[in-house]
């Protein structure tokens, strides 16, 4: 299963990478895209079975970006984790309206990651 991280931080990029390959995830199984448009184009061409992403980016945010990937046929039901510092509980109800999954806060925990994306990387 491929897994696209999207994040405009190469550094959240690589934690997020390494928290994934801790887990067991095969490094040539995660594809990173530094905004949503990128990771649009990225989704188009193969075939995602997770997305890990970022809210804030220039280009095409998290939240638009959720919006147009859910509007895919293929990507109708694939999960979303939002994984932002965007804790005001309207944005989480404005993220799960757009159709992302599950949410996580930022500062992230590897274990707090894992705990939630780890019934979708066992299916
Ligand atoms: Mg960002």
């Amino acid at each position: 299963m491929k897994i696209l991280v999207i994040d405009d931080s190469a550094v959240m990029r690589r934690i997020h990478r390494n928290i994934l390959k801790e887990r067991g995830i095969a490094d040539q199984d995660i594809i990173d895209a530094e905004d949503g448009q990128v990771a649009l184009e990225i989704a188009a061409k193969n075939t995602i079975g997770l997305f890990l992403v970022d809210w804030n980016m220039p280009r095409l945010d998290g939240l638009d970006f959720v919006h147009r990937v859910r509007a895919m046929e293929s990507y109708a039901k694939t999960p979303i984790i939002m994984i932002t510092s965007e804790a005001a509980r309207y944005n989480v109800v404005e993220a799960i309206q757009a159709g992302v999954t599950n949410y996580v806060v930022k500062p992230i925990k590897g274990e707090a990651l894992i705990e939630k994306i780890g019934k979708y990387l066992d299916a």
